[in-house]
C-alpha cells in the first residue's frame, strides 16, 4: 500500500472530512492519530475503523487553538508510533454573519482555530520533518478563501490565510524534502453543513458543475495521493475539489 509503515496526524477527525480522511490514510497502510474537542463517541468510532483496517489508531481530545496542546500530540504520537511522517491540518468551523452583525468573538473564534491551529501543528512537525528530510504537510482550506462568500469575511480570510500560509511553508520546507501542499474543497456533504438552510444548499449545489455535492471520501482520495510519494513532485498547490463549483 502507498502509506505502509507511515504514521500520520490529522486534526479535527471525530466526524466529516477529518474522519473520512483518517480512515482512508489507514486503508492505505498508515497509522493514524486523530483529534477533536468534543464528539467522544463518534471519535472513538473512528478509531475503531481505523483499527478494523490493521493500523493503529491515537485519539486525543485536543483543541487545536492551542500551541501547547499541539506540541504535547505531536511529542505524544511520536513516542507511541515512533515516528511522524504526515500532517494533515483539518479542524475547522464556521460561525457566519455579514460584517455589519458580526462580533470580535465571532472573528476571533473562526481566526484561531482555522488559521492559528494550523501554524500551532506545522509549527509542532516542522523541527522534526526537517531533522528526517522527509514528511508531507496538507492543510485544508476552502474555495471560500479563493473566491470569497458572502456572510463569511471571518472563514474566507482564514482559510485565504491557510493559502498564503500553505505557499510560504512549501517555500520553507521544500530544500527539507517536505511536501506542502493544499486542498480545496466545494461544498461537501458534511455536519458542518447540517445546519445550513435548504434554500441556501441549494443555491450551493446549483454552482456545481457536476451538479451534486461532494462526498468527505472524494477530498480523503486526493488528500492520500498527496500524502503518498507518487505525488513528490507537487509543492506548494491549492487542488480545488469541488465538482468545478468555483471554475
Ligand atoms: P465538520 O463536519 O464540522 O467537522 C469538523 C471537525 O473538526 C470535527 O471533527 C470537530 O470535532 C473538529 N474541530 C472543530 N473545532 C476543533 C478544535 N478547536 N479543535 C479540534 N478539533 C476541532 O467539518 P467538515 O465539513 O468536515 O470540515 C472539515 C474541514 O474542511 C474544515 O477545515 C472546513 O473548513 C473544510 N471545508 C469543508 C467544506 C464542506 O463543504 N464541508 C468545504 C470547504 C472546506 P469536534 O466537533 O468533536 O470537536
Amino acid at each position: 500500500m502507498v502509506l505502509d509503515g507511515k504514521a500520520a496526524i490529522v486534526t479535527g477527525a471525530s466526524m466529516g472530512i477529518g474522519a473520512a480522511m483518517a480512515i482512508d490514510l489507514a486503508e492505505n497502510g498508515a497509522d493514524v492519530a486523530i483529534n477533536y474537542r468534543k464528539h467522544d463517541a463518534e471519535a472513538r468510532e473512528i478509531a475503531n475503523k481505523i483499527e478494523a483496517a490493521g493500523r493503529r489508531c491515537l485519539v486525543i481530545k485536543a483543541d487545536v487553538s492551542s500551541f501547547t496542546d499541539a506540541e504535547k500530540m505531536v511529542a505524544e504520537v511520536r513516542e507511541k508510533f515512533g515516528r511522524l511522517d504526515i500532517l494533515v491540518n483539518n479542524a475547522g468551523i464556521n460561525w457566519d454573519g455579514v460584517i455589519w452583525k458580526m462580533t470580535e468573538e465571532q472573528w476571533d473564534t473562526v481566526l484561531t482555530i482555522n488559521l492559528k491551529g494550523y501554524f500551532n501543528y506545522a509549527r509542532a512537525v516542522a523541527g522534526i520533518f526537517r531533522e528526517q528530510k522527509s514528511g508531507k504537510i496538507v492543510n485544508i482550506t476552502s474555495i471560500n478563501g479563493l473566491r470569497g462568500k458572502f456572510g463569511q469575511t471571518n472563514y474566507s480570510a482564514a482559510k485565504a490565510g491557510i493559502i498564503g500560509f500553505t505557499k510560504a511553508l512549501a517555500k520553507e520546507l521544500g530544500r527539507s524534502n517536505v511536501n506542502v501542499n493544499a486542498v480545496a474543497p466545494g461544498f461537501i456533504l458534511t455536519p458542518m453543513y447540517e445546519s445550513v438552510p435548504e434554500d441556501v444548499k441549494q443555491q450551493a449545489i446549483n454552482e456545481i458543475a457536476l451538479g451534486r455535492p461532494g462526498k468527505p471520501e472524494e477530498v480523503a482520495a486526493v488528500v492520500t495521493f498527496l500524502c503518498s510519494e507518487k505525488a513528490r513532485h507537487i509543492h506548494g498547490e491549492i487542488i480545488k475539489v469541488d465538482g468545478g463549483q468555483y471554475i
